[in-house]
């Protein structure tokens, strides 16, 4: 048990607002307060104290030591800079959308992958923020205050419930879906690789049911998230991305997902972090096309960072997007 949770450590990841500051001005802050910057590095397990480094394949994306506590920090306070792991920042990345692009989050809070839209749009075009949870919308409507996103509209509907032929979303060229799931591969969450030898056989087989149930119920409404983001017209790109490790809500659900367009296929490997080694797993599926290697997965192991899945879907025919 604490074998586990010794090996897994991940380094403070600090992602710079890009709407407040730049990845200078924050290294120029931290070096003020005593901190040495230091080159990129793939092996994050022993990092100096008082360092900080660029991450190698985020551009706003910096690295501190473990538990580094900036809950006092100027920069955190002022929303200069968002404390948000790095596997959670991939998304956005890869949604990249252009300047004045009209984009939806569809489950949108607490709001880290909407601020951070935001700063890549640089509080261009619009973000529709969707959340059927009150209570998480209104944490987002703070978050996005205190990030000064100018951009999002926060809605309190469910997804499933938004009218796809609605004019106002006409234009929306990018949908960003991250939906509820099981968590799995969040570091702190990871007690269920924990050997469970003080439970009776009986115990172990309920949980176990009760584990697949579970899934199966996630993975049908991640289904039809998908299946309905499909139904907005000029939608050219689906970001599609969970913090589950298991394949059920991942490699699973993508592939019934395509099987059930004729619109839209995977984005090529090259325009998904290429030179990331952690791909998805081709025997979960049946792969006779390779699109497991379409897929991004960190390993908190192997990664230095929560246990992630990004998968994303292109129109097969590219329709020009309108922006205002
Ligand atoms: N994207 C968020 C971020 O980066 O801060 C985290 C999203 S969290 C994994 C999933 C969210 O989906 C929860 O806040 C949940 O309330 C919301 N949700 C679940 N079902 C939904 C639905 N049908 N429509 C909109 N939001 C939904």
């Amino acid at each position: 048990n604490s074998e586990i949770r010794e090996t897994i450590v991940i380094p403070r990841y600090i992602r710079v607002n890009t709407l407040k500051a730049s990845v200078k001005k924050v290294i120029e802050h931290f070096q003020a307060k005593g901190f040495t910057q230091e080159e990129p590095i793939d092996d994050l397990k022993n990092i100096r104290p008082k360092t900080i480094r660029k991450d190698k394949h985020l551009p706003d994306l910096l690295i501190l030591p473990p538990n580094t506590d900036l809950h006092e920090d100027a920069l955190y306070l002022s929303g200069d800079i968002i404390l948000q792991d790095k596997a959670s920042c991939i998304p956005a990345f890869i949604c990249s959308p252009p300047f004045n692009s009209h984009v939806i989050d569809a489950c949108a809070a607490p709001g880290n992958k909407t601020s951070h839209l935001s700063a890549i749009m640089q509080n261009t075009g619009k973000i529709w923020a969707f959340d059927f949870d009150k209570h998480r919308l209104n944490l987002l409507k703070k978050l996005i205050q205190k990030a000064g996103c100018k951009n999002v509209e926060a809605i309190h509907e469910s997804f499933l419930d938004v009218d796809p032929m609605e004019q106002k979303y006409s234009n929306v060229g990018y949908i960003l879906l991250d939906p509820s799931c099981s968590g799995s591969g969040i570091i702190n969450r990871l007690d269920h690789l924990i050997d469970a030898s003080d439970e009776t056989q009986e115990q172990l087989d309920l949980s176990h049911r009760f584990k697949e149930q579970r899934l199966e119920n996630l993975s049908e409404f991640q289904e039809k998230m998908i299946l309905h983001a499909f139904k907005f017209r000029s939608v050219q790109k689906i970001i599609y991305s969970t913090c589950s490790i298991y394949a059920e809500e991942n490699e699973h659900v993508i592939k019934r997902a395509l099987d059930q367009t004729d619109h839209f296929v995977l984005a090529n490997k090259n325009d998904m972090m290429p030179s990331w080694p952690r791909r998805g797993i081709s025997s979960e599926i049946n792969d006779d096309e390779g699109i497991a290697e379409k897929f991004i997965r960190t390993s908190p192991n192997e990664d230095y960072t929560n246990g992630f899945f990004v998968a994303c879907f292109v129109r097969k025919t590219a329709q020009p997007i309108n922006t205002e």
